[in-house]
C-alpha cells in the first residue's frame, strides 16, 4: 500500500452531518426537554427498556439513540456523560459496535430480519453492559414482524435495550408504542440552526453572512440535518464567503428587494406591477413554488405581526423585511392575512399537479392582489343586507333605514322646503355615482355621493354603524356638510356628536375629500318623517335594481367576478 493510498483511505470525506453529528447529549439542539428526562433517567439508574423517539426527520432522534447507547455502554461506566474516548464510545459512535445493532426499518422490513433479532437477544452482550437495538423508520416494519418483535418486548431480557425511531408514530401498533417509552423530538428552531451552522461554517474555517444562514435555516423548516446538506452544497463551491445570492441561486428562491417588490404591488394592489414583477422572478430562474412559499412566509410574518407580536418573532430579520411586514400588517389586518395565506397555500399545494405552475402562481398571487376588493364586496353585503326595507315599507322609511343617501341639498333645519327637495333629487344622485371620482379635492353637490360611501368604508365600529343610520347627508358648503338622524335614531346622533367620533368622522373626509369638511348633526322632526311618505313616488323593483347596479361597490364586485346581475332580491326584514 502506497503512502497515497494510506492518506485517502484514512482520511475519506465526511459529509458535514455525520462530522458534527453530536457525540454526547449537551450537543444536541433543541431538544433541551428531551435530554433533561433522559439525562435524570440514567441518574438515577431508572432507564427503561424501549423507548420511542418520534419527530420530524433530522431533528436527531437516532443521534440521541447513540448517544443513549454510549451512555449505557462506556467502559468508564454507565453515565450521562460518556467519556467519548473508549474503544466501545469510538465504535458506537461509528455505527460498528458489536453490541449495539443499528436496523433500518425502511430496508429490514421483513420477519426474518425480526426473527434473527429475537434469536440474537437471549445471546449476552459481548463486552458491554447491554445489548441495545435501534431500530431506524421502525414504522416500516411489516405487521408480522411487528408481532414478533412484541414477543420480545413483553418479556425483555435484563440486559436488553430498544431504542424506536419514528417519522410516523401514527403507523406503529398500539401493543407496541405501550410498551415504549416515548419522546417526541420538537423541529429545531431557526436561531438554533443558524447557530449551529454557524459554528459548523467557522469549523471549516470560512465565513458567512447572516441573511445566508437564515435562509438556509428557513429552508430546512426546523429539521438539522436537512440544514446540513444544504450547507454543504454551498461549501463545495464556497471560497471565502457564503453569501444569500449563492443560497438563492443554490435553492430557486428569490432575493429579498425582489420578494419585497412582489409583496409590495400586492399591498398597494397594483396588479400590473405585480404581474411584471412576478414575470422578471420567474424569468430569472426562480422556481413558481419557491416564489409562492416565499410570500407564503412574508404573510406569515404579516400576521404575526397583525397578532400584535414583534419583530423578534418573525422569520424575516432584514430591516427592510422587517418594515416592509409591519406596513402590510397595517393594510391587511389579521382576517384579511389569514384569507391571504389561505390562498398561498391552496395554489401551493395545487402546483405539485399543475400543468403550468407559472400560471398557477400568477393565478394566486393576482388573488392576493384582489383580496381588498373581496374585503368591500363583504361590507356591501353587510350593508345591503342590514339596510333594506322589507318591501311593504313606504319608501322613505327605506331611505331613512338605509345607508344614508347623499344629497346635495340643505339640512331639513335650515329650511322647510329643503327635506321635500331632497328626497325627490335621489334618483339623480344614483346617476351621479358613475359620473363623478370620488375625489378632487374640494367637496361639492356632485362628488358627495361618492365621497360619502368611501368615508364609511374608511371607519368602522360603532361610529361606521351609527352612521350608516343617519337618515340623509347633505351638502352646505365646500367645507361643511350636514348628517340628519331619523328622530328614532338620536342615540346615533349623540354617539357620532362625541367629539373623538366627530373626529374620525373629519378626518375620513379630509383625506377622501383632498381638504378639510366640517360636519353638523341634525335630528329629523318627527312629524315631517310622517308627511314625506306621499311625496316621494313609489320606486318599481326594476328602478330599485338599477339603483342598486349603479352601486360603486356593485361596479367594483361586478368587475371583480366579471358578472352580470340577474335578479335583485329585497333583503327580508
Ligand atoms: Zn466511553
Amino acid at each position: 500500500m502506497s503512502d497515497q493510498d494510506t492518506s485517502s483511505a484514512a482520511d475519506p470525506y465526511v459529509v458535514v452531518a455525520r462530522r458534527y453529528r453530536p457525540q454526547c447529549f449537551e450537543d444536541l439542539i433543541g431538544q433541551e426537554n428531551i435530554v433533561r428526562a433522559l439525562v435524570g433517567a440514567i441518574e438515577s439508574d431508572r432507564v427503561g427498556h424501549a423507548y420511542l423517539f418520534t419527530g420530524a426527520r433530522g431533528v436527531g432522534k437516532t443521534s440521541t439513540a447513540r448517544i443513549f447507547a454510549k451512555a449505557l455502554n462506556c467502559q468508564q461506566g454507565t453515565s450521562a456523560h460518556p467519556c467519548n474516548e473508549c474503544d466501545i464510545c469510538l465504535s458506537i459512535a461509528e455505527g460498528q459496535d458489536v453490541d449495539v445493532m443499528e436496523y433500518d426499518g425502511a430496508s429490514n422490513r421483513g420477519i426474518d430480519e425480526i426473527r434473527q433479532l429475537r434469536q440474537n437477544v437471549n445471546v449476552r452482550p459481548s463486552r458491554g453492559r447491554y445489548k441495545i437495538y435501534i431500530i431506524d423508520e421502525v414504522h416500516m416494519l411489516t405487521r408480522e414482524a411487528f408481532n414478533a418483535l412484541l414477543k420480545t418486548l413483553e418479556e425483555p431480557p435484563a440486559h436488553v435495550k430498544f431504542f424506536f425511531c419514528t417519522t410516523e408514530p401514527g403507523k406503529i401498533p398500539v401493543t407496541i408504542l405501550s410498551r415504549c417509552q416515548r419522546f417526541d423530538f420538537a423541529g429545531v428552531n431557526n436561531s438554533a440552526i443558524v447557530q449551529l451552522l454557524q459554528k459548523i461554517v467557522e469549523a471549516e474555517n470560512l465565513q458567512a453572512e447572516p441573511e445566508a444562514l437564515q435562509l438556509l435555516a428557513r429552508q430546512a423548516g426546523g429539521s438539522l440535518r436537512d440544514s446540513q446538506s444544504l450547507l454543504e452544497q454551498l461549501l463545495a463551491f464556497t471560497e471565502t464567503t457564503i453569501k444569500a445570492e449563492d443560497v438563492h441561486a443554490l435553492l430557486g428562491t428569490a432575493a429579498g428587494p425582489v420578494v419585497r417588490q412582489l409583496v409590495g404591488s400586492i399591498v398597494e394592489r397594483d396588479t400590473a406591477g405585480l404581474l411584471s414583477a412576478t414575470e422578471e422572478a420567474l424569468e430569472g430562474g426562480i422556481e413558481p413554488g419557491q416564489l409562492l412559499g416565499q410570500v407564503l412566509s412574508f404573510f406569515r410574518d404579516v400576521m404575526v405581526s397583525a397578532a400584535g407580536c414583534g419583530p423578534d418573532h418573525f422569520f424575516h430579520l432584514d430591516p427592510a423585511d422587517v418594515e416592509a411586514i409591519q406596513e402590510a400588517a397595517k393594510k391587511y389586518g389579521i382576517p384579511q392575512t389569514l384569507a391571504g395565506l389561505q390562498i398561498l397555500e391552496q395554489a401551493l399545494s395545487r402546483l405539485r399537479f399543475a400543468h403550468a405552475p407559472k400560471i398557477t402562481a400568477e393565478m394566486a398571487l393576482v388573488r392576493l392582489c384582489t383580496l381588498e376588493d373581496l374585503q368591500g364586496l363583504s361590507d356591501l353585503l353587510g350593508q345591503l343586507g342590514s339596510s333594506d326595507n322589507a318591501p311593504t315599507a313606504p319608501p322613505v322609511a327605506s331611505a331613512n333605514r338605509s345607508r344614508p343617501q347623499a344629497t346635495p341639498t340643505a339640512p331639513p333645519s335650515g329650511n322647510a322646503p329643503a327635506s321635500s327637495q331632497a328626497h325627490s333629487s335621489a334618483p339623480q344622485t344614483a346617476k351621479a355615482d358613475l359620473a363623478q371620482p370620488a375625489s378632487s379635492g374640494t367637496l361639492t353637490p356632485e362628488n358627495l355621493p361618492d365621497i360619502w360611501p368611501s368615508v364609511l368604508e374608511r371607519l368602522s365600529g360603532m361610529l361606521q354603524e351609527n352612521l350608516s343610520q343617519g337618515t340623509q347627508v347633505s351638502y352646505i358648503d365646500a367645507d361643511k356638510l350636514a348628517v340628519t338622524f331619523d328622530a328614532a335614531y338620536t342615540f346615533g346622533k349623540e354617539f357620532c356628536e362625541r367629539p373623538e367620533q366627530k373626529k374620525r368622522l373629519e378626518d375620513a373626509l379630509r383625506e377622501n375629500v383632498g381638504s378639510p369638511v366640517r360636519v353638523e348633526f341634525h335630528v329629523q322632526p318627527a312629524d315631517s318623517d310622517a308627511s314625506q311618505p306621499k311625496k316621494e313616488p313609489r320606486r318599481s323593483a326594476r328602478q330599485r335594481m338599477l339603483e342598486r347596479s349603479r352601486h360603486p361597490l356593485v361596479s367594483r364586485a361586478k368587475e371583480l367576478f366579471n358578472a352580470n346581475e340577474t335578479r335583485y332580491e329585497e333583503p327580508g326584514p
